[in-house]
């Protein structure tokens, strides 16, 4: 698997997301998001939404690079973020109309977490039958 999709999912717990420091503006999703949503949930499962499509809160940057203080590596340059308890996604735009970065944000909020344990995330790659 690529490093860049093993961007870990920061919570709010720890870090709050500032979409100002962040560089980071908030965009209406591609319609083709509600698709890749309804894929994830089919894929992984988690058909008891513990938050729903438009539960999420979408933002996106010109920014490289998503800065993660838990990823390890790449400097904390991560392909895209999600903060589960917030239900925001951040993608640079290099990432926008990238479906396996979208997909691995979309199940860090399907599953509430932030790591990457679990059969689940091999939906990442799942092709629809
Ligand atoms: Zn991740």
């Amino acid at each position: 698997m690529p490093a860049l999709l093993l961007a870990l999912g920061a919570t709010g717990c720890e870090y709050s997301f500032d979409p100002i420091a962040a560089e980071a503006t908030s965009f209406y999703p591609p319609s083709e998001y509600a698709q890749i949503w309804q894929d994830m949930v089919i894929c992984t499962g988690f058909d008891f939404t513990r938050v729903s499509y438009q539960d999420v809160k979408w933002y996106r940057t010109s920014d490289e690079c998503v800065y993660n203080p838990d990823h390890r590596t790449n400097d904390g340059c991560a392909a895209g973020l999600a903060w589960v308890e917030d239900n925001i996604i951040v993608l640079p735009d290099r990432s926008i109309n990238d479906v396996m970065v979208v997909r691995h944000e979309i199940i860090h909020l399907l599953s509430g977490q932030r790591h990457h344990l679990g059969n689940y995330w091999d939906c990442v790659y799942w092709e629809a039958p």
